[in-house]
């Protein structure tokens, strides 16, 4: 029993050893040992995903009212761009579109409406500007639904078809002012952004 005895005295006491263990246990990387994820964690990865979602949305949003659309259900195209009539004092400055009177009108793109009411020959008018500055003119309306100032997306109904002002029947007079300038052709500029009028 004798040389029992001094392996034992030899060895670490249970205190000791007790210590070493909790020591290695502190000392050792959080990564060794995967522990299953807390209520806390389960919260916060359900927040993270939730916040993507949530901006994944906004971008979504935002592509589909930097979209244009086009400005009438259902029509006929009846004055080009550029064409000469009697009825025009120039060359005809817009898009004709051929729609029964009442039918909506909607606004081509998302923008800022800077004049809505009568203007001459061009009769009850509504002009929306978009964000680059080109401004978008519907003309001849029976109605008019927005306001100067109001905020309107593509696709949203501003308005009315009509035969107001210097008309043979009723039609959208549209125009498409870039810069607030000279028109350029309606119908090229809507095809550029994939929509065939
Ligand atoms: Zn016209």
């Amino acid at each position: 029993m004798s040389g029992n005895t001094s392996r034992e005295s030899a060895q670490p006491s249970y205190a000791e050893r007790r210590e070493q263990a909790i020591s290695r246990d502190a000392e050792r990387p959080a990564l060794d040992e995967p522990l299953p994820p807390t209520a806390a964690d389960l919260r916060q990865y359900r927040q993270a995903n939730e916040q993507l979602i949530r901006a994944s949305r906004a971008r979504s949003k935002e592509l589909e009212q930097s979209r244009w659309a086009l400005p009438v259900d259902a029509y006929r195209l009846t004055g080009r761009f550029g064409q000469s009539s009697s009825l025009w004092s120039t060359v005809h400055t817009g898009l004709d579109f051929a729609a029964p009177t009442g039918q909506p009108i909607r606004s081509i793109t998302k923008g800022t409406v800077t004049e809505a009411g009568p203007a001459g020959a061009y009769g009850s008018r509504t002009i929306v500007r978009a964000e680059d500055g080109t401004e978008f003119w519907y003309c001849h309306q029976n109605e008019i639904s927005v306001s100067a100032g109001d905020k309107v997306g593509a696709g949203q109904v501003i308005g009315t078809v009509g035969s107001t002002g210097n008309v043979t029947g009723p039609h959208l007079h549209l125009e498409i002012r870039p810069g607030g300038k000279d028109p350029v052709d309606p119908e090229t500029a809507l095809r550029e952004q994939g929509l065939a009028p």
